[in-house]
């Protein structure tokens, strides 16, 4: 591509997003735009990262590596050198993300709600940051006095603050329709604002109402309830069809020699079961709990139902009956929600895997790494792999006896022999993707539960991918197409040289002309922004966020 042409890219993000309904609304016609950009344009099945959790999958976005090798595994990481966990930010990434790469070539970008983007970097363009952006009153754009002009002109809000309850789901629904509303009148304005070559901007209703309302829309869910169908049946299908004008308002605003990439960070489909790995681990004996007379009095509660399992169950039967702000301080109901504060009941001296991540992810309590491992590297780690696995392949769904696990990858098999040594080494993958992780240590005796924390849809591999615009392929579909592979094609398209170190290819065939010659540079990959550690006030906004959610 010569040096001087006038191609732009807008990739739009809608996260959680998938073809399993857009592509039936579509052809019934109630969605013209995507369905008008599908026979005009190239699509396909976009496979996600392992795991497909969004701060990962985002930041794979941003960077064209695998978490193996940025380093960002799940919402939460574990501190080095402790048991304790802490919420990921950007400048935990190891390595540059795609605004400073194309900086680097004097190309403007804009990063607009962005997973894995805060704190605000300096770039030449415009930042305003995403999900894990502590509150409302920190510094989350770059240029700063950006903030307040989204603040006077829009009343922007990076996310809202009502979180999902059974019984308000009128409220929640209103709200993120609300932020959605005014993310995208801002980023018409910011369009207009500043010269850019690449915007990126993500939408998130489409994962959080999915997360919520997916047994509203799915007559198959366990949790369908078909009164409330009638009136919550279709929120999905008309938040999908605000996101259809939003793209063509967008389109709009584009001009005609830009490519517009429409995307997402994973797929969704139904939960039907959450499934408590500590308790595989402990009843295979992997995972052994301390016996002190706090761990035995908690074991008695337990025994007597007053696990969190059940405390979270009552808290919801509470909610539903507006009761439970007067009964429950805040704090005793963000305690109950801590599976995570029981890592120090974990007797580690006895313990030789344990999880942690949150999405079917599993460490080794290896030695040298964990501060109390006992398992030494090479032959006694690859036997705890492998009686991990022999246990997890073992379980058998209690209703249909059949396995539950597929496979249980490796750290080295997902993501090369390069990946970082700090993160989960090993991942599970379901046999479908109804299950999923409870997360955490001691929500529960049991190994299977409903889902419990108001999510009854989740995350799957299979993410969209979709391109529009001048010398692109029409009507073409896309076969093999992985989330890590849009920062390299995004670079080749705007005539970058492509770092090397990427682990993504360019999608070379969605390009009508071929052949193009694709150059690579030997661009350093290492991080750039020293390691900024949130206060505790920060991190507790952040857990709370990802808390109400239903992510941790
Ligand atoms: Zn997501």
């Amino acid at each position: 591509m010569s040096d001087n042409h006038k191609t732009r890219v807008f990739a739009l993000g809608l996260d959680g997003a998938t073809f399993d309904l857009i592509q039936p609304w579509a052809q019934a016609g109630k969605l013209p735009t995507l369905a008008r950009l599908m026979s005009a344009g190239s699509w396909g099945v976009l496979r996600s990262v392992i795991p497909p959790v969004t701060m990962p999958a985002w930041a794979s976005f941003i960077t064209g590596l695998s978490p193996g090798n940025h380093g960002l595994y799940s919402f939460l990481q574990r501190k080095p050198g402790t048991y304790n966990m802490t919420p990921f930010n950007a400048s935990y990434l190891q390595a540059p993300d795609i605004g400073s790469l194309l900086n680097r070539h004097g190309k403007r970008v804009a990063l607009i709600n962005v997973p894995a983007t805060y704190p605000p970097k300096p770039l030449d363009g415009m930042v305003v940051t995403g999900l894990e952006t502590p509150g409302q009153t920190v510094a989350y754009t770059h240029p700063a006095w950006l903030q307040e002009e989204l603040h006077q002109r829009f009343d922007y809000e990076v996310e809202r603050t009502e979180k999902y309850d059974p019984g308000q789901e009128k409220l929640f629904w209103r709200a993120v329709e609300r932020v959605e509303q005014k993310r995208l009148e801002a980023v018409l304005w910011l369009m207009e604002q500043d010269a850019w070559d690449f915007f990126a901007v993500v939408f998130r209703g489409t994962d959080i109402l999915g997360h919520a309302f997916w047994r509203f829309m799915d007559p198959t869910h366990p949790a369908h309830d078909p009164v409330l169908a009638q009136e919550y049946g279709d929120v999905l299908l008309r938040h999908y069809q605000k996101m259809d004008t939003a793209v063509a308002q967008i389109q709009a605003h584009l001009l005609p020699d830009d490519i517009l990439l429409l995307m997402s960070d994973h797929g969704f489909g139904p939960i039907h079961r959450d499934v408590y790995i500590d308790n595989v681990l402990a009843q295979a004996g992997l995972l052994h709990m301390k016996q002190t007379a706090k761990a035995r009095a908690r074991q008695m509660l337990f025994q007597a139902g007053l696990t969190p399992h059940n405390m979270l169950r009552l808290l919801a039967w509470l909610r539903l009956r507006n009761l439970s702000r007067k009964l429950i301080p805040q704090n005793k109901r963000l305690a109950v929600s801590a599976g995570l504060l029981l890592y120090n009941s974990v007797d580690w001296s006895r313990t030789v895997a344990y999880p942690l991540g949150g999405a079917g992810q599993i460490f080794v309590n290896l030695q040298g790494r964990e501060p109390e491992g006992i398992v030494e590297s090479g032959v006694a780690y690859t036997a705890v792999c492998d009686e991990v696995e022999r246990a997890l392949l073992a379980l058998r769904d209690p209703d249909t006896g059949n396995p539950v696990v597929a496979r249980v990858w490796r750290k080295a098999e997902a993501y090369g022999t390069s990946a970082l040594p700090d993160l989960p080494d090993l991942y599970i993958e379901w046999v479908n993707d109804q299950y999923t992780d409870m997360g955490g240590i001691g929500y529960g005796r049991g190994i299977f539960s409903e889902p419990i924390r108001g999510r009854s849809g989740g995350h799957t591999m299979r993410g969209i991918f979709l391109a529009h615009g001048p010398g692109i392929k029409q009507g073409y579909h896309v076969s093999d197409a992985s989330l890590i592979d849009l920062a390299p094609t995004i670079m080749h398209l705007l005539g970058a040289p492509i770092p090397a170190q990427m682990d993504g290819k360019v999608l070379l065939d969605i390009l009508a002309e071929p052949p193009t010659t694709v150059v690579y540079d030997d661009a350093s990959m290492a991080p750039e922004a020293a390691v900024y550690v949130f206060s505790d006030t920060e991190q507790a906004t952040i857990e709370k966020r990802l808390h109400d959610l239903g992510y941790v």
